[in-house]
């Protein structure tokens, strides 16, 4: 996929502004273990921004969003369904592995990663929506199975209809 690469903490320091789209079909480790996608999702677009922020305490932060529509597979009645998945998140850039953990900063529950030179911004969206998908992804309200049923009972009502036709023409010609 082509990509965007950015020093992130530059981006950050600069307050500088980025969005996009990639077609989703391009986030294949997103994809992997899902539905295969029909080619409408897979030409769907995601679309995304990503904002630089540094804060008068010297701290860096990324603030991105992202949307993307997956067909997923709804846990509960087994049919797929285009799920609306929306990442709306800020994360503090670190320089080191080593401060990612540090427990000087505090502990506000904020997600930290490493702002490298080289900072793959669409990997960074992809990583964001994988944290977003649902763990057990199901219909607000699954669709019902009456309108189904309906249907399979007027056919085979159609059916003995159409089967019993023949006798009928034989009654009529034997009373002929
Ligand atoms: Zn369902």
């Amino acid at each position: 996929m082509s990509d965007s690469l950015i020093d992130a903490l530059g981006f950050a320091r600069a307050g500088s502004f980025l969005q996009g789209q990639a077609p989703l079909g391009l986030f294949t480790r997103m994809l992997d273990g899902q539905l295969a996608q029909p080619d409408a999702q897979r030409e769907s677009f995601v679309n995304w921004t990503l904002e630089g922020e540094n804060t008068a305490s010297g701290r860096y932060f990324l603030h991105v969003t992202a949307h993307a529509e997956p067909m997923l597979e709804c846990q509960r009645c087994l049919r797929p369904f285009i799920c609306n998945i929306n990442v709306d998140n800020r994360v503090e850039l670190v320089r080191t592995p080593a401060e990612q953990d540090s427990d000087d900063l505090d502990d506000d529950g904020i997600e930290r990663i490493v702002g490298s030179k080289r900072f793959s911004v669409l990997g960074f969206v992809e990583d964001e929506l994988i944290l977003a998908m649902p763990y057990v992804p199901k219909h607000h309200e699954c669709p019902s199975d009456n309108g189904i049923q309906a249907d399979r009972s007027a056919s085979s009502q159609e059916q003995e209809t159409r089967r019993q036709s023949p006798f009928s023409v034989l009654e009529q010609l034997k009373k002929n």
